[in-house]
């Protein structure tokens, strides 16, 4: 936490706004909104979770429908998919970003539609912070008008050329998760351009309730707005956002210097244009073998790290499912190991995780 969430907290207890609703749910909205650009509605909810359900809601996917999904990423981008009776097709990553990989969109796209399946929506991620590649994938929900879920989750404060991401899909999403960069304890955000989908999510999260005396429903609704009280939360958060990138890049940068001197040791360096969150620092090892040497060594000392996200296609959960793949997430998920990141790491944590490492290699 930063010095100012407990006064907004605070605030909410004397003004009793104890509710999904409120002044520091308003300006949290407002911070974001003035954060990522000007131009953007926000619409602040109880978790990233919620805000994929209701962008795929709103971009009108129902029963039956298929959505593209970047198969490298966390469960939360494809389970909503699930939620509203639709059908995940994964798509593999391309290497530079290890996001969504164009080539492979556009061939399932083709695939769908020679088969008359016209996909509903693609969900692109920005994983670990890195920003996809917004310019082909823009260009191809274009070229195909199919619309893009901008899963933004880890990636508050990453830009490509100077345009914030959560504003680059039809639909962005931001969460607040206790393990994001910056968190409301859980929480989460959709953004649009378009302020009529901002609109009709805040509609839908407060159990779509139409207009009237009484309590009248046209439509189904969720309860997924976020608390005036974690809102509070989240206006001190947002006032620190910036020492928080700066110190996730620091730790980059220190395991930059420290072990990018060994070939057996990669990093995912940003592209020309790209600024990344560097939510969590990940390395690449050459083997299965290695990466579990070093994760077990530094387990041995105490310190955990995390082999990279299981590509969805890999989940006993989506068997079934269709995809598109060449075997970058599968490769990267094997030799790939996410290492101490927080925002508040010492120098002396630092130098502990770098000194285990070059043991091990
Ligand atoms: C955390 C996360 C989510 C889900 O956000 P919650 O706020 O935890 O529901 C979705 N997608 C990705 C890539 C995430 O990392």
């Amino acid at each position: 936490m930063g010095s100012t969430e407990e006064r907004y907290v605070q605030e909410a207890f004397d003004s009793n706004w104890i509710a999904p609703l409120g002044p520091n749910v308003n300006e949290f909205e407002n911070t974001i909104a003035r954060y990522v650009g000007e131009k953007t509605h926000v619409a602040a909810l109880s978790s990233g979770t919620a805000a994929i359900h209701l962008a795929l809601e709103l971009l009108g996917v129902s029963k039956g429908d298929e959505v593209l999904c970047q198969s490298f990423t966390f469960s939360a981008s494809a389970n909503p998919i699930l939620y509203l009776g639709a059908t995940p097709v994964f798509i593999d990553s391309e290497k530079d970003t290890w996001n969504l990989s164009p080539e492979l969109l556009e061939e399932a796209i083709v695939d769908r539609l020679s088969k008359g399946k016209k996909p509903k929506a693609i969900v692109a991620v920005h994983l670990y912070g890195m920003p996809y590649k917004t310019n082909e994938i823009a260009r191809i929900s274009k070229a195909y008008d199919i619309p893009v879920v901008e899963d933004s989750a880890e990636a508050l404060g990453s830009s490509y050329e100077s345009a914030k991401c959560g504003t680059f899909g039809d639909i962005g999403i931001f969460s607040f998760n206790g393990n994001k960069i910056i968190t409301t304890s859980g929480g989460g955000a959709l953004l649009s351009s378009n302020a009529k989908y901002k609109e009709k999510a805040v509609f839908l999260a407060t159990q779509a309730r139409d207009d009237a005396p009484h309590y009248q429903h046209s439509n189904v609704g969720y309860n997924y707005r976020l608390s005036n009280v974690l809102a509070g939360i989240g206006r001190g958060q947002m006032e620190v956002l910036d020492d928080r990138v700066s110190a996730r890049r620091a730790n980059f940068d220190f395991y930059y210097k420290e072990l990018s001197e060994f070939d057996k040791i990669q990093f995912l360096l940003e592209p020309r244009g790209y600024f990344c969150n560097r939510w969590l620092t990940c390395i690449l090892t050459p083997s299965f073998q290695a990466r579990e040497k070093i994760r077990l060594a530094l387990l041995e000392e105490n310190i955990e790290s995390r082999p990279l996200w299981k590509p969805m296609h890999l989940q006993p959960v989506f068997t079934e499912n269709l995809n598109f793949l060449d075997g970058t997430s599968e490769d990267l998920f094997n030799r790939g190991l996410c290492l101490p990141s927080g925002s508040n790491l010492s120098s002396n944590d630092l130098e502990r995780v770098v000194s285990v490492i070059k043991n091990e290699i």
